[in-house]
């Protein structure tokens, strides 16, 4: 008995290995335990499910303290997306700084330097706002920044047209203004050393005649044969003899200004001829109704006499004078 019971205390080698022994009492040796394959079955199961369970919980533990690499690389792309959105932001409101620049410009100086009227805020806000055109925006946890940088861009579309045709605008009234500047009388019809005779006024005795009449011109007291210039571009309506004015020459420059040269002893230029400002139109004299030589020059506006005086710079001198004709005449055939 003694031996048996030492036997039972030595467990067999086989025991190591997981495999279940029982001491049979009917003929006292140790047999294998028999598991039934369903018992088999149910603790690898058992084993596989708790196995699972530990592995799932310690992933997820990790997670939460490190996150995933795919969660790095996310956020990763995140922070990176984040800066990107700043600059592009950063952009946006320097589009729009610009932008009111551009129409600060425009309203403050190029209109009024035109005379053309500003454009009134509410058209400039035109097609601005509302909510509805943004619905496929709706819905993001970031929809509120989408929303906002959107208008910012549309804004700026919106004004950025208006801002283009009203620059089209000053473009245009510019090269009418151009025009125009070419066509107005602008300067003296000789040159401005030449002592000024007797300006617009009422005189009380006419030289030549004696009688009180108007005067509706300026005299310019010039040697006889001094180069006469046209003073604005336009066509000539008249060239040759015209009573009192003796040989003279109407220029019509449009916009309701004629010019007249009286008392020439040449013309230079024939009825119907256009002519460009510093073009020669004859030479002076003292035709007609005169006391001496000397040019009568005359700007009528819509039929009414203005004093040439107000008309030109008399400042220059009489080389810039000729530098001015010449610029002028530079490419014209009249010369
Ligand atoms: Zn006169």
């Amino acid at each position: 008995m003694f031996r048996f019971a030492t036997l039972s205390i030595q467990k067999p080698r086989q025991l190591m290995f997981s495999r279940k022994y029982f001491l049979d009492p009917s003929d006292l040796q140790y047999k294998r335990v028999k598991v039934p394959w369903k018992g088999k079955l149910l603790r690898f199961t058992i084993f596989m499910i708790v196995a699972v369970a530990i592995t799932i919980l310690y992933t997820s533990l990790f997670n939460r303290m490190f996150g995933s690499p795919k969660e790095k690389t996310l956020n990763q792309e995140i922070e990176s997306l984040k800066l990107k959105y700043s600059i592009l932001e950063r952009s946006i409101d320097n589009a729009l700084r610009s932008l009111d620049d551009l129409e600060l410009s425009d309203g403050n100086r190029y209109r009024p330097v035109l005379e053309m009227d500003s454009i009134p805020a509410s058209i400039r806000k035109m097609g601005t706002g509302g909510v509805s055109r943004y619905e496929e925006l709706e819905g993001f946890f970031n929809t509120p920044l989408l929303l906002g940088s959107r208008r910012k861009v549309d804004e700026i579309k919106n004004r950025a047209t208006i801002q283009l045709e009203s620059f089209r605008a000053i473009e245009e009234q510019k090269n009418e203004w151009k025009r125009q500047m070419e066509y107005l009388p602008m300067i003296s019809p000789v040159n401005v050393i030449y002592r000024l005779g007797d300006g617009l006024k009422f005189r009380e005795k006419h030289p030549v005649l004696g009688t009180p009449q108007w005067h509706h011109g300026q005299d310019f007291s010039t040697p006889h044969g001094t180069k006469v210039y046209a003073t604005g571009s336009g066509t000539v309506i008249d060239a040759g003899w015209n009573g009192g004015f003796g040989n003279c020459v109407v220029v019509d420059h449009g916009y309701g200004y004629r010019t007249t040269y009286g008392h020439l002893s040449a013309i230079k230029v024939t009825e119907g001829l256009n002519v460009k400002r510093g073009d020669l139109l004859g030479l002076s004299g003292s035709t007609g109704t005169s006391s001496g030589p000397h040019l009568h020059y005359q700007i009528d506006l819509f039929g009414q006499h203005k004093n040439p005086l107000y008309y030109f710079n008399n400042d220059l001198t009489e080389d810039e004078y000729f530098d001015m004709i010449q610029t002028l005449t530079a490419h014209s055939r009249l010369r």
